[in-house]
């Protein structure tokens, strides 16, 4: 029987996010090349579809509702169920953001179908074995491999920023309408308000500068936001320094924050706890900024500066202004 693997392509304000084009590389993965992926796209228009069809989605089930407008999980929980009703796929995937924490566990349940959260990696069932799903525990200092118990349906929601997304597919999918019945509504949302100031999503971004408790308070945050600026990267911050209230909760890093996998992470007086560590580590070049050489972010830094951060952040910038001169503020 052909595999069918079924993709919640999320967006936001219309656009679809990068953790979208992840949960489509790993449903080529676990659908085989003759198997089939398919992705319900909700609340975006057809230039999203097209970008869906042409990066591997063999059809796209575009949910097209005025109701789908803004993101409520009653309605879009049913343009998903209806996709699954009629395809009956082996598995859904989505991205492990709050929208899919929210609908992943919903969507299982009415399903019947077992559900395996947060997964950083998907190895795909070969010789008649079964896929494996890895997950963090303890705030990533361990890891589990999970199998689904054979003859339910997979929900499986997939951490951002942990599997290179679907690159340009050779082959042009198709986009067709997903007809569903918008169910009545015990919520609604009277307005959408935006926390982060940043124009970089602080999840999605490249380079990352973040500050811990050594900034000391809000205003020690300018000189990080300037380096930032500088690099073409979002800030982003320890809880320490969010329960000080240096900065807004939304840039919190780590266990209990959002997790960041960008190509440079600059930790600036943050110390290096596993909490914190748990949302950062798997970012590919770390460089610490600590007073302390013994601090435990230099044993995962590639690169450690023992110094203070009020006069390494500014010259780094002055620097990098040099080579960039475009970004200077
Ligand atoms: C259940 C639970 C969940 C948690 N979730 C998270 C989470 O999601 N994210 C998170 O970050 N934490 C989390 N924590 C908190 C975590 O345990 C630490 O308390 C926190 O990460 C410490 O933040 P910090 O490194 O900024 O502060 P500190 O540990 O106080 O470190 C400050 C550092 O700044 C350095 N410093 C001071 N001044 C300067 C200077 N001028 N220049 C350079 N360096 C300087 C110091 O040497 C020190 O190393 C959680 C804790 C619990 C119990």
């Amino acid at each position: 029987m052909t595999k069918k693997i079924l993709v919640y392509a999320e967006c936001r304000d219309g656009r679809l996010r990068r953790v979208a084009f992840e949960a489509l590389a790993a449903a080529r993965l676990l659908a085989g090349e003759d198997g089939e992926v398919h992705a319900v796209l909700a609340g975006a228009g057809p230039a999203e579809a097209e970008a869906l069809a042409a990066r591997g989605a063999d059809v796209v089930h575009a949910a097209d509702d005025p109701a789908l407008a803004v993101y409520t999980p009653e309605v879009y929980a049913a343009a998903l169920s209806a996709a699954f009703c009629s395809l009956k796929p082996q598995a859904l995937l989505l991205g492990h953001t709050a929208a899919g924490r929210e609908l992943a566990p919903r969507l299982a349940a009415a399903f019947g179908a077992g559900h395996i959260a947060d997964v950083t990696a998907v190895q795909a069932a070969h010789d008649g074995g079964e896929a494996v799903f890895t997950r963090p525990l303890y705030a990533g200092k361990a890891y589990e491999r999970r199998r689904f118990a054979p003859g339910v349906p997979w929900v499986v929601t997939i951490r951002p920023n942990n599997m290179p997304p679907a690159s340009p597919s050779e082959k042009q999918g198709t986009v067709q309408a997903l007809a569903f019945e918008v169910p009545p509504l015990y919520t609604s949302v009277r307005s959408i308000v935006r926390r982060t100031s940043g124009q970089i999503d602080l999840a999605e971004a490249d380079i990352v500068v973040s500050g811990g408790r050594g900034v000391r308070s809000a205003a020690g945050f300018e000189p990080l936001q300037q380096l930032a600026e500088a690099l073409g990267g979002a800030v982003g911050a320890s809880r320490a320094a969010c329960d000080a209230g240096y900065c807004d909760y939304a840039l919190q890093i780590g266990q209990t924050g959002k997790t960041v996998t960008p190509q440079l992470y600059i930790a600036c007086g943050i110390s290096g706890a596993i909490q914190h560590l748990a949302g950062m580590s798997g970012s590919r070049t770390i460089v610490a900024i600590n007073k302390d050489p013994d601090a435990p972010i230099f044993g995962v830094a590639d690169y450690g500066i023992v110094g203070d951060l009020f006069e390494v952040v500014p010259l780094l910038t002055s620097e990098f202004r040099k080579q960039r001169p475009s970004s200077a503020g």
